[in-house]
């Protein structure tokens, strides 16, 4: 499989950029969901669990201690003591109004508190004896507390309420959330309104030291009790610093899913949340909660996070803390805080979109950029390749174009440099090869001149010996000589103007040669020649015209035969045959000589290249040549079967005239 350059380039940047970019996006996604997301929310959670809890803290301190303080009033034991006149009957001879003047002012006073404060329903001040001396007479929005409310309030006997018989020992005491039924519920259509519930706080009340009146020193007056609205204690939980703490996880146009809770000391009873049709459920038991996990995660330890849970079908985290003991002044309420999982991985979610939005450029980026670089880089690699393919199939006048200033543009220097080196090289073994040639044509035309002289010479020896004899055939024989010396001048006179011919004086022609009758004359011409070496000449043809100059085709055949007949110096058979095969003239001269060496078969056409003493090496060079030249082919082929060698010359038919 061939890989393309640019591929290579590709799948190492992938390599190099891409995935180690995937591995880092994958990592920091990890850390992200982890580190720095999670966690830090889940510390967010333990921080705001504390907060809620102090505030929550703060709040009953507050109830109390405005309890005690409005106990400890003038006001509170000067009405208690006022109730404790009238009854002794000290009060008979005063004005109505002026009897229950401390009661009365009294009253206003808890109903500038409950006016100011917001937070609570009722102010009660009970009498030593349990039976009640004043309270509140407006409600939070300042409604006058209906007539039957308040002959309810004024009728009852409070001896044995659970905080009137704490107090009474001294000791404030606070009640724990309830639905109190000293007041009617404030949200009768909502049940489950947190409006409906109450903490109560009780004080007890005692006339100040006073050596004035030592009777009177430091004496049990009552008691002072206040209900407190639990939707005091709701709004904690659903307190919006809750939320907006989160704003960040989620974005400016939704709303964070924390929410806070409270639950009573038992760390099972659902006292406050966000949901208040769940008041009073049990966490660890109620069929719509069953989270016990999370109960014992919050009686373990005193401040922490509960283990990762699902609530109504959502995945949560949550933290916890426990408010002040009972023995503190507290509830041991223990407050919570959690979050949606959804909400803490938004931010995930939403820098993962844009992680794989960056990792997406990323690669493309880099692919594209590869691809151009790929590009830019193999261009130029394509175009030395491309050059020395035209190199390698003989077209020595390309030159590459490129002109980088990298080791590319010097390659594609060294590669035109050796180009027209090549070129010039060839240009001079052309020359060469010509100056060769020309020998060649020299030498053979020599020995061709040679043969027809000895004919001459014998023929004249003999008629001068006939008639330096006077011998009486000496006419004959003298016939005979001018017939042979004619004929051979005749031959002579050819072969010079073949040679005439040959050296360029005049254009190499095209005329019509009868391919049969030059092959019939150069065998005629090796006739001697191969008698001597005792070869048998054959020849099989077929008229065969074709378009070419006879002299350099005649040149071609007497090589082609005479390294034929060198081929057998021990004598042998040769063969010379014309036929026809397709649109084409087949010329072969076969022999059975000593054939061709593998080594010799590869190099036959190269000038120069001979195996024997007296060769030039120059017959086959120029004989393909000129067949080229003639629009033909030549080649040298083992003979089948052996032994011997076929040269076989396809030439194209002239056309009929
Ligand atoms: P030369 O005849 O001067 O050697 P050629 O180009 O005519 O040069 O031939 C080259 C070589 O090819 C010869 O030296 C010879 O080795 C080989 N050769 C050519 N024709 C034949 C043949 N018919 N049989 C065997 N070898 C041959
Ligand atoms: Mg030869």
């Amino acid at each position: 499989m061939i890989r393309r350059i640019s591929t290579k380039f590709l799948l190492a940047v992938l390599a190099a950029v891409v995935l180690p970019f995937l591995g880092f996006a994958l990592f920091v996604d990890h850390e992200m969901a982890g580190r720095l997301s999670k966690d830090v929310v889940l510390y967010s959670l333990k921080g705001l669990a504390a907060d809620l809890a102090l505030r929550v803290d703060r709040d009953i301190e507050e109830f109390n201690t405005n309890t005690a303080l409005l106990a400890a009033d003038p006001g509170s034991y000067m009405a208690l003591d006022e109730a404790l006149r009238e009854e002794a009957g000290e009060l008979e001879g005063e004005k109505p109004e002026d009897r229950v003047m401390m009661r009365g002012t009294q009253a206003d006073q808890f109903d500038n508190w409950v006016l100011s404060k917001r937070d609570y329903d009722l102010f009660l001040l009970v009498a030593a004896d349990g039976r009640f001396v004043a309270s509140n007479t407006l409600d939070r929005v300042g409604r006058p507390l209906a007539p039957e409310v308040r002959t309810a309030l004024a009728t009852q006997n409070y001896a044995h309420e659970v905080w009137f018989e704490a107090a009474k020992t001294g000791q404030r005491f606070a009640v724990d959330q309830h639905r109190s039924d000293l007041l009617p519920p404030h949200a009768p259509d909502d049940p489950a309104s947190a409006e409906n519930y109450h903490i109560g706080f009780a004080s007890p009340v005692y006339w100040p030291r006073d050596a004035d009146h030592p009777e009177m020193s430091e004496r049990f007056m009552g008691v002072l009790y206040t209900l407190v609205n639990w939707s005091r204690m709701q709004d904690e939980v659903e307190s919006p610093v809750l939320k907006s703490y989160f704003q960040g996880l989620v974005g400016p146009d939704e709303f964070p899913s924390a929410y806070g809770w409270i639950w009573k000391s038992d760390a099972d009873t659902i006292l406050a949340h966000r949901d208040t049709s769940l008041y009073g459920e049990s966490v660890s038991r109620s069929a719509r909660i069953r989270l016990p996990q999370m109960v014992e995660a919050a009686r373990a330890s005193d401040w922490g996070l509960y283990p990762e849970y699902e609530f109504f079908g959502r995945r949560k985290n949550a933290a916890f803390k426990h408010t002040k003991a009972r023995e503190d002044g507290g509830f041991g309420w223990i407050v919570g805080v959690g979050i949606d999982n959804d909400d803490i991985f938004t931010g995930v979610r939403e820098l993962r979109a844009l992680l794989f939005k960056a990792t997406l450029v990323v690669l493309l980026v880099a692919v594209v950029w590869t691809m151009v670089i790929a590009r830019r880089t193999t261009a130029p690699i394509l175009a030395l390749r491309e050059h020395a393919l035209r190199v390698g199939a003989g077209d020595l006048d390309g030159r590459v174009a490129v002109s980088t200033r990298d080791e590319l543009g010097e390659l594609a220097g060294a590669l035109n440099t050796m180009t027209q080196e090549l070129k010039e090289n060839r240009e001079r073994l052309v020359r060469a090869e010509k100056d060769a040639a020309w020998r060649e044509m020299a030498r053979q035309v020599a020995h061709d001149i040679k043969n027809p002289l000895t004919p001459i010479q014998i023929s004249i020896d003999v008629a001068k010996r006939a008639r330096d004899e006077r011998s009486p055939e000496f006419d004959a024989i003298f016939e005979r000589t001018v017939d042979i010396v004619q004929r051979q001048v005749a031959h002579l006179r050819e072969i010079a103007s073949d040679f005439h011919a040959l050296t360029g004086a005049r254009k190499p022609v095209r005329e019509r040669v009868d391919l049969a009758e030059l092959l019939a004359q150069v065998l005629e011409l090796n006739r001697a020649y191969a008698g001597e070496l005792g070869v048998e000449l054959e020849l099989l043809s077929i008229p065969a015209v074709v378009l070419g100059d006879a002299a350099l085709l005649r040149r071609v055949l007497m090589n082609l035969v005479s390294n034929a007949l060198e081929a057998m110096p021990n004598g042998g058979r040769l063969r010379a045959e014309i036929a026809s095969a397709g649109g084409e003239l087949e010329l072969s001269v076969r022999d059975w000589g000593s054939g061709l060496p593998e080594e010799v078969r590869s190099r036959l056409f190269e000038p120069y290249f001979t195996t024997r003493s007296k060769g030039t090496g120059l017959g086959l060079a120029i004989a393909k040549r000129v067949v080229e030249d003639h629009g033909g082919r030549i080649e040298l082929v083992a003979a089948e079967p052996g032994p011997g060698t076929i040269a076989r010359v396809c030439l194209p038919r002239a056309p009929s005239a």
